[in-house]
Parts: C-alpha cells; sequence; structure tokens
C-alpha cells in the first residue's frame, strides 16, 4: 500500500496551523507541520499530533445512540430523526416553541458545516432560547465591534507581524497560539518584535508563559484591569499624547471620552489593580510614542465583571494613540469568506428581547449560557424543558456547571450532537455523532476573519467518510426537516457547506468577479492545498465600517453606565468571606475538555492543580503538594496544591476542563485523570451586566487545608 500526504488545518485551536498528514491505506503514519502553509510555517504545538488519537479513540461515538434505562443502544438515523422530530412536535405543541433550547459549545466554529446548517434546524424548532459559547469567554468583543464599527465580526486584530510595541492583558498566546486573534507559531512573532527593536509587555496575574519572555510583566488583581485601561486613557488627553491621525475626521464622540474618564486617576488605578503608578504611567507613555503599537486583551480581560468596558477601552487605547487601522497597530483581517463591510448578513443586535427569569439581554439572538440552568429550573411559561447540544459540554465549560448538571437531569428531552458520551451528554436521551474531523472538508469560516496574516485554505478530508455515517451538516439537515415535517412548517435543506464556500469565495474580494488577481475558488483552493497567502493585514476600516453614519463610534451605548459602575464599585469594600480570587490558566497540551481523552496529551506529570503563592500557603499553614478544599459561593472542590511564585499573591489558578470522573462519562482515559471542575467553583450570577457574558475570572474564593 502507497503512502499518500494530505494538507490540511490543524482544528484544535483558533491557530489553525497547516498540517502534513501521512497516511497508508487507513493508518495515520505521521502529522507534521505544513512548512508551506503561509499562515503558520510549520508550526504545530502537541495538540497536532493526537489528532491521530482522535480519529482512532475506541471511545468516540460513530453510530447514533438512544438511552433505553440505564443502557444506551445503537439506532438507525431513520429512527433517530423520527423519534426525535416526533418528542419535539409534541412538546412544542403543547409547551410552546420556547420550551426547546439549544447550546453550542465551542467546536461548532471548528466544524464549519455546523455554522452554515445549524440554521436548518433553528428554523425548524424556532425558539428564542438559544445559547452558546459566544457567552462564556467573546461576547464583549462582539459588542464592542457592534457598538462602534457597526458590525459585531469587525473585530481588529494585532498586526503583530509589524507592531514595535505590544501591549497584552490578561492573554497568554504562548500556551493558547492566540485566541480572538489567531496567530500560530507566536512565540516566533513575538521574539522578532524584540529582535527588530520593539517590545512587549505582558499584564497579567500570573506570570505566565508569554510574560516569562516579555520584555516587562506586571501583576494586576484580577478584574481590575479597566481601573488601569481608563487612567492610562487619561494620561493620554493629560499629557497632550492624543494622536488620533489618519481617523480624526471619522470619529464620532472623541470629545466626551477625557470627561468621562476624568475620575479613573492613576492613583486609583494603584489602588485597585496593584500595579504602581509609575508603572502605569511609565506603559502608557511608551505606548503612545512607539512608532506603532498594538493593545490586545483576552481571557483575562473578556471574561471578568467588566469584560465588555475592558473591550471598549482597549480599542480606545488604540484608536487615540493612532494605532486603529494602520500598520503595526491593530487592523480588521480582510477575509476572502465573510469579509466585513456594509451588506454583510448578521451585523448582531443586544437587547432585543431580554431572558425570561433574570431578564439578561439578548445579543444576535442568544442569550448569555449563565441563565440557561435557570431557565431549565424554574417553573412558568416557557420554561426549557428540552435542550438540544451541539458539541458543546457546558456542564465543564460553563459557570456553576453542578447546576447545569442537575438541570439537564430534569428535562423532558435531551438530544446531543456529539462523538463522546461526556458530562454533559451523558444526560442526553439520544446522542448523534457526526464523522471525525480527519473524514470531512473543512474551510476555517470563523478563524481567517481573525488572522494576523490575510491567506485562504481549503481542507479535503484525510480519510472517506465510514460507511453509514453523516457528515455534521446531514445530521443538521435531516433533523431540521423531520421536525419541520412533523410541525408541518416549510424548511428546506441546504447543499452541501463547500458549494456554499464557493459560492462566496466566487463573490468575495478576492474573486475574479472583483477584480482579484487570485481569482478565488473553491477550485482553486483545491489546486493549493497549502493555502493561498493573500498578504498583510491592509488598512481599509473607513471603506467598510457598517455604523449607519460611517463614523467610529467612540462612546459605545453601554460605556457610559459601566464606567459608572466601576467607579462606584471602587468604595465598595472586599468580601471577606472568599478573600482570594480564582483564575483560570492555558496549557498548550489542552484546551477543551475532551482533549482529556487523547494519551499522548494527558502522558507526563498531571497539569490540574491548584497554583497559589507560598505567602498565601503559609498564611494557611498549607503545605505545597497537600490537598486542599477551595470554597465559592456555589460550591467546592477538593485539589493537590503547588505552590508558586508565578502567581500574584492573593491569586490561585486552576486549569478548566477536568473533572470527568462522574458516572455514566465514556471517556476511558479522561476518566482515570485527576482534577477537578474549576466550572463547579465558578459563579452563575457572577457576570458582566452589560451583556451577560460570564465571569469566569476573579470568582471570589477561599482555600484551607482538605480534612
Ligand atoms: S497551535 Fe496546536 S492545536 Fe492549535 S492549531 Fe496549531 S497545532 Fe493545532
Amino acid at each position: 500500500m502507497s503512502q499518500q500526504a494530505h494538507y490540511r488545518a490543524c482544528h484544535l485551536c483558533e491557530a489553525i496551523c497547516g498540517v502534513e498528514i501521512i497516511t497508508e491505506g487507513p493508518q495515520i503514519i505521521s502529522i507534521k507541520g505544513d512548512l508551506k502553509d503561509p499562515l503558520s510555517r510549520g508550526h504545530i504545538c502537541p495538540k497536532a499530533i493526537a489528532l491521530q488519537d482522535l480519529h482512532e479513540d475506541p471511545d468516540r461515538i460513530r453510530t447514533p445512540k438512544k438511552r433505553v434505562g440505564d443502557e444506551w443502544q445503537d439506532i438507525s438515523w431513520t429512527q433517530a430523526f423520527e423519534e426525535i422530530a416526533e418528542r419535539v412536535a409534541h412538546l412544542q405543541l403543547e409547551k410552546g416553541n420556547n420550551a426547546v433550547a439549544v447550546y453550542a459549545g465551542n467546536p461548532n466554529v471548528h466544524n464549519y458545516g455546523n455554522l452554515t446548517h445549524g440554521r436548518v434546524l433553528r428554523k425548524a424548532l424556532a425558539t428564542r432560547n438559544n445559547f452558546s459559547a459566544t457567552s462564556l469567554d467573546q461576547l464583549p468583543h462582539h459588542v464592542m465591534a457592534l457598538q462602534m464599527f457597526g458590525h459585531q465580526f469587525m473585530v481588529p486584530v494585532a498586526d503583530i507581524d509589524r507592531t514595535q510595541f505590544m501591549l497584552i492583558f490578561g492573554a497568554n498566546p504562548i500556551a493558547s497560539n492566540g485566541s480572538m486573534m489567531t496567530v500560530p507559531d507566536v512565540k516566533k512573532r513575538l521574539k522578532s518584535i524584540q529582535q527588530r527593536g520593539g517590545e512587549f509587555v505582558v499584564i497579567d496575574p500570573r506570570r505566565s508563559e508569554t510574560a516569562e519572555l516579555a520584555d516587562q510583566h506586571a501583576f494586576i488583581k484580577p478584574g481590575t484591569d479597566a481601573y488601569v485601561l481608563l487612567a492610562m486613557i487619561r494620561l493620554l488627553f493629560e499629557e497632550g499624547l492624543v494622536d488620533t491621525g489618519n481617523l480624526t475626521q471619522e470619529l464620532e464622540g472623541l470629545h466626551l471620552i477625557e470627561a468621562l474618564v476624568a475620575p479613573f486617576t492613576l492613583s486609583l488605578a494603584e489602588a485597585q489593580s496593584g500595579i504602581s503608578e509609575a508603572v502605569i504611567a511609565d506603559i502608557a507613555r511608551r505606548f503612545a510614542n512607539a512608532d506603532s503599537a498594538a493593545c490586545y486583551g483576552r481571557m483575562g480581560v473578556s471574561v471578568q465583571a467588566y469584560g465588555t468596558l475592558c473591550q471598549w477601552a482597549i480599542q480606545i487605547l488604540n484608536i487615540l494613540t493612532g494605532n486603529l487601522d494602520a500598520e503595526g497597530g491593530v487592523i480588521v483581517p480582510n477575509s476572502a469568506v465573510g469579509y466585513v463591510q456594509p451588506g454583510e448578513p448578521s451585523p448582531g443586535h443586544l437587547g432585543r428581547f431580554h431572558s425570561r427569569v433574570s431578564q439578561l439581554p439578548e445579543f444576535g439572538g442568544e442569550f448569555p449560557s449563565t441563565v440557561l440552568a435557570e431557565e431549565i429550573l424554574t417553573t412558568g411559561e416557557d420554561q426549557v424543558k428540552a435542550l438540544f447540544t451541539l458539541a458543546g459540554n457546558p456542564v465543564l465549560s460553563a459557570p456553576n456547571g453542578r447546576r447545569l448538571d442537575e438541570a439537564f437531569a430534569q428535562l423532558d428531552l435531551m438530544v446531543s450532537i456529539d462523538i463522546y458520551i461526556n458530562e454533559t451528554t451523558r444526560h442526553a436521551d439520544y446522542i448523534l455523532p457526526p464523522t471525525g474531523p480527519l473524514e470531512h472538508d473543512h474551510y476555517d469560516y470563523a478563524f481567517l476573519r481573525l488572522a494576523v496574516h490575510n491567506t485562504a485554505r481549503f481542507n479535503e478530508p484525510v480519510f472517506p467518510k465510514p460507511e453509514g455515517a453523516l457528515h455534521d451538516w446531514e445530521i443538521l439537515n435531516g433533523l431540521g426537516n423531520a421536525i419541520s415535517t412533523k410541525k408541518n412548517i416549510r424548511n428546506s435543506t441546504l447543499p452541501p457547506p463547500d458549494m456554499l464556500m464557493d459560492m462566496a469565495l466566487q463573490s468575495g474580494p478576492y474573486s475574479k468577479k472583483a477584480g482579484h488577481p487570485a481569482e478565488l475558488s473553491l477550485a482553486v483552493l483545491k489546486a493549493n492545498p497549502h493555502g493561498v497567502d493573500l498578504g498583510p493585514l491592509q488598512p481599509a476600516l473607513m471603506s467598510r465600517i457598517c455604523t449607519q453614519d460611517k463614523k467610529i463610534h467612540l462612546l459605545a451605548p453601554l460605556v457610559e453606565s459601566e464606567v459608572s459602575r466601576l467607579f462606584a464599585q471602587a468604595s465598595e469594600s472586599a468580601v471577606q468571606r472568599f478573600p482570594l480570587s480564582l483564575i483560570g490558566r492555558r496549557h498548550v497540551r489542552s484546551n477543551n475538555s475532551w482533549m482529556h481523552n487523547y494519551h499522548r496529551l494527558v502522558k507526563g506529570k498531571p497539569r490540574w492543580q491548584c497554583l497559589m503563592h507560598p505567602d498565601d500557603l503559609a498564611a494557611r499553614g498549607i503545605d505545597c503538594g497537600q490537598k486542599v478544599k477551595i470554597s465559592s459561593r456555589v460550591g467546592e472542590i477538593e485539589l493537590e496544591v503547588q505552590s508558586s511564585d508565578e502567581m500574584m499573591p492573593g491569586v490561585i489558578s486552576v486549569p478548566h476542563g477536568w473533572g470527568h470522573q462522574r458516572k455514566g462519562v465514556v471517556m476511558s482515559i479522561a476518566s482515570k485523570q485527576g482534577g477537578q471542575s474549576v466550572n463547579d467553583l465558578t459563579d452563575d450570577e457572577y457576570y458582566d451586566q452589560s451583556t451577560g457574558n460570564s465571569a469566569l475570572n476573579g470568582v471570589p474564593v477561599e482555600v484551607s487545608a482538605a480534612v
């Protein structure tokens, strides 16, 4: 049997590195970085090698399953669609459409069939109760993009390959390879900034892998980034450092910003954040005076009580220093598909309607996931009685996972499109497994829109579709139409996603129609399996801006109230019962919870321990390596603690996605791992009040020796 080389993206994280996979018949012989990929340039991390584990995993479900008592029974697709459709139609007739909810997890954006065809199922269900992982970690980015630039996907990314100063708040790209910024090979890219005479600075409560390499690292108390950002903005005005460059005539509301940030002095920022006035001022001055600069903030700032305000302030800092839409600053990528410009669908909307119980606003037709449990557990009209999960494990990834666990156990019907029986899908009545990632094609619709260099690549399947299997988009077409038929409503199946991408490519900015020499189409991408290089980021914001008046709106509608709320909070006394602050942490060998079932990734020393500063351990009489009890308002877990001066005193860190030892989970390697779910501590009542985005960082906790 001869060997064959396949070129495609690794879909396991947002970096979408190109990989070369050598196969011999049904066997994978090797997985390496694709040196010819114009974005990742040969880089991969250890997770890519685990694609083989995922493909071969005996725990991966390969046929539809139905729960019968405590057993799982294999059934046909026809039976599955028929029975589910019957039960949904009956339930919605009796209780209304909103009695059914949908939760879409993070892997949906890594499998384009879910993105293109999810609407077939949603049209059939016609429910307001839509939820997704977006409101767990990235809603602030989209809300700010909508309110400032007029489109939720008009998200500027750092021009890391040309910047002279990169300021990073609450992100560890060396472990994550970028998030809301697709940046494979980020370590080399960061080092290149230093090699060309620039610098990068990290502000984080933990001296992370990225902070370790930075020119400067400052510890910050979790949840206080907004004070620092607003003080920096204030200093720019005070010291005459505001220079909005070419965008001056395009800015709406500039004159209001100075007064808005006036109360946020350096001394207030120091008192709140723990970073000295001098350090904050010095960083702000260097940022403003650099030839080019890009400020980027991620989980540490997005996933906290002032996440939306932080993302606003980050963009204001970029704008006031002339670094928005400028080479070496931050630029909205020019993607081949989903190129944001007026007329691009789904610009987004906030607060058109509100959730039933807590009255949190929808965004783009979705409620914040933090209210999913209460929508199931609270009786009344429109109570959620059935749930569809699409590649999601909210029991481990959403706040107060134990409450979700309890809620899912009470549903009348649960259907999961998933490849594992995990902590969430163990509650399902039906599990419908799509083909594995190497068995279907893919275009990185979501992440090429956030990439630090413009490229396009189509990923052909490595292996043929197994007999009897269905792709995710075929399941969504099948389910959607079966339910529509039972409900006697009109719906239609969509053509395969590659056809939809071809249409989009041929009407996009790099098409023949647009007069671009690349003349992109599906055929062109198939003829270029390593991807097509479309060049560096190109400033063109004002030709694409989606606001009605074609201006950049500096004073986004929700900012004033958030600024007032932040200022008022400064005088509130600290919570004494839970004096420590909990943050997450990312490791290069982990991303989503299901990756803990791959032996290549979990081998070696455990990575799920709690990290705590030696002084905090000593103050509690706890030794390194000891088992501790960590308590929060909603729960407690027991975990081994490691002493680490990486941590800021007063802050502890526990990574997410662990805690697989629950009854009914069929993940044989993950279940044998230690660790507990950090989301048994995070709080579904602790969120960004402006959007409802979960606040998973800065959760008040206490640690004591386990008895
Ligand atoms: S950084 Fe690792 S997991 Fe992410 S795409 Fe690249 S190889 Fe895959």
